[in-house]
């Protein structure tokens, strides 16, 4: 299943600190990354990210995403190091973060993640004002002639998926939508036709 339908493999690694749960650590990344010939793109949801930049890199990742509410004044030197160990480097925000808080890294980030729930948890419902948050830091990234993509997490099904590519997301990443259907691989199918 991991090399089957997607172009990218979306790893949610959750502290239990950052956010109050748990995913998977180290362990199951490395095994991840023994079978997978797909990018590997890990969402670090937790405190003090630049602790892990280095292993992820070790391990063969493409591209790391951390939190602007976990990085705060160290945003710009986490992308920076991230793209020093040749990965890309993305820059997220939950949905209460106003996403005028990303215009800064326009520029630096390789992606911007929105959250359309909050991080943490998977199976929330999809958050509508997410849509006006990417295409506002579309508007943004075009005005400021950048070229970062932008990827849009949570709640993610084939019924908005064309509503968030109109919108400028150029990455969906579909957690439930995939993993809870009957067929997974029609799943990712519908959403990239969506
Ligand atoms: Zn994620």
């Amino acid at each position: 299943m991991l090399n089957a339908g997607a172009d990218w493999i979306h790893l949610d690694v959750m502290d239990g600190t950052f956010v109050p749960n748990i995913s998977f650590g180290f362990s199951v990344l490395d095994a991840v990354a023994k079978v997978a010939r797909k990018p590997m793109d890990v969402h670090l949801m937790v405190v003090r990210p630049e602790r892990w930049f280095e292993r992820l890199a070790a391990l063969g990742v493409s591209c790391v995403s951390f939190h602007l509410e976990a990085a705060g004044r160290r945003t710009s030197a986490n992308i920076a190091q991230i793209q020093s160990l040749g990965m890309k480097a993305g820059v997220v925000i939950n949905p209460d973060v106003p996403v005028n808080r990303l215009f800064p890294y326009i520029g630096k980030a390789d992606f911007f993640l929105i959250m359309s729930v909050f991080a943490g948890f998977g199976g929330q419902k999809f958050i509508p004002e997410s849509l006006e948050r990417v295409s506002a830091l579309r508007s943004e990234i075009e005005r400021r002639g950048g070229n970062a993509l932008i990827e849009i997490d949570g709640g993610v099904y084939a019924d908005n998926a064309g509503a968030l590519h109109k919108a400028g997301a150029d990455i969906l990443v579909a957690g439930s939508s995939v993993f809870k259907s009957q067929d997974p691989i029609a799943a990712i199918s519908a959403l990239r036709e969506a």
